[in-house]
C-alpha cells in the first residue's frame, strides 16, 4: 500500500534527507586514494549522530554498517572494508539516516583520483538517467514511466540496467510500496498519487546487466566484473510534480562542481 505524506511530513522527510546529503558532502572531501571504506564509515556514523540523527542502515536487516560502499564492479550493498581505495577506483556510497521518525536514503558514486574516461561516462549517464526518471514522477504517470525513461536512456549508451534491485517508496520505513524498477514500460504499473515519496536509484553497469551476490551475503557485483554506477535521490510528489528532498549540493560544493541540475525539481527556492 502506498502511504502518501502530508506537507508537514514531507518537510520532516526533507530534513532527514538533508542529513544524508550533508553526510555525502562531508565524505566527498574524504574519498581519496589510500583511504579505506571502513574509515569513511566511521566518519559518517559520527557525523550523522552529531546531527542528532540515527544511522538508517545500521542494524536494519542485520546490516553491520552505516554506509554501503560499492567499489568498481560492486553494484550496491558493498560492506566497508580496511582495503585502501586506489587511484582510478569508483566508489558508490549509499547512506541512510533517520530523523523525525523518517528515513532519508541516497547515494552518489565518487571518483577516486583520476578515473578512466569510459568509466567517467558511465557515471555521467547514470546520473543523467536519475534525473530523467525523476522528471517522469508526475501526476498522470505510472511507475513504469520512470523505469522506461531510465532504461531507454542507459541502454541507448550500451549499458546494462540491473533488474534484481530497485528503487522504492520511503517514509517511516526505509522500504515502502511501491517498488520502483529502473526498467519498465510506459503507462504500466502503479499510478502516482499526491504526497507519495519515493527513492529513485538507477544501478547501471558498463557491461552486462547480470549481477551476482558475493559470499558475504551482501555485496552485489556485476557478473562480468566491469564497473557499475549508482545514484539515488528521495523525491516527493507535490502539486502533481516531483520535488527533490535530497540534494547533491554539498557534494558539489566539496568537489568544486558548478551544477544547476536539481533546479527544475525544486518548487521553491530552498535554503540549504
Ligand atoms: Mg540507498
Ligand atoms: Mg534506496
Amino acid at each position: 500500500m502506498i502511504i502518501p505524506k502530508t506537507r508537514e511530513e514531507i518537510e520532516l522527510m526533507r530534513e532527514a534527507a538533508l542529513v544524508v546529503s550533508k553526510t555525502l558532502g562531508m565524505l566527498a572531501s574524504e574519498v581519496k586514494p589510500g583511504v579505506s571504506t571502513n574509515e569513511l564509515n566511521s566518519k559518517a556514523e559520527t557525523f550523522i549522530r552529531d546531527m542528532g540523527a540515527i544511522p538508517g542502515f545500521l542494524g536494519l536487516y542485520d546490516c553491520p554498517s552505516t554506509l554501503l560502499t560499492s567499489v568498481n564492479e560492486a553494484v550496491v550493498h558493498g560492506l566497508p572494508t580496511d582495503n585502501p581505495l586506489e587511484e582510478g577506483d569508483i566508489v558508490a556510497i549509499d547512506c541512510g539516516a533517520i530523523l523525525n521518525g523518517f528515513y532519508g536514503d541516497h547515494a552518489y558514486t565518487f571518483e577516486v583520483g583520476e578515473v578512466d574516461p569510459e568509466v567517467k561516462k558511465l557515471l555521467e549517464v547514470t546520473k543523467e538517467s536519475l534525473y530523467r526518471g525523476i522528471r517522469e514522477f508526475k501526476f498522470g504517470n505510472r511507475v513504469g514511466d520512470i523505469g522506461y525513461a531510465i532504461q531507454n536512456y542507459c541502454e541507448s549508451h550500451g549499458y546494462g540496467v540491473v533488474r534484481e534491485l530497485v528503487g522504492h517508496g520511503i517514509g517511516t520505513k526505509l522500504h515502502e510500496a511501491p517498488e520502483v524498477p529502473n526498467y519498465g514500460k510506459r503507462g504500466r504499473g502503479k499510478k502516482f498519487i499526491e504526497g507519495m515519496t519515493i527513492a529513485i536509484e538507477p544501478m547501471i553497469n558498463l557491461g552486462t546487466h547480470k549481477v551476482k551476490q558475493l559470499k558475504d551475503g551482501w555485496t552485489i557485483v556485476t557478473m562480468d566484473g566491469q564497473p557499475s554506477a549508482h545514484f539515488e535521490h528521495d523525491v516527493a510528489l507535490v502539486d502533481g510534480k516531483p520535488e527533490l528532498l535530497s540534494t547533491f549540493a554539498y557534494v558539489y560544493e566539496a568537489l568544486g562542481i558548478e551544477s544547476d541540475e536539481e533546479k527544475e525539481f525544486r518548487q521553491k527556492e530552498q535554503v540549504l
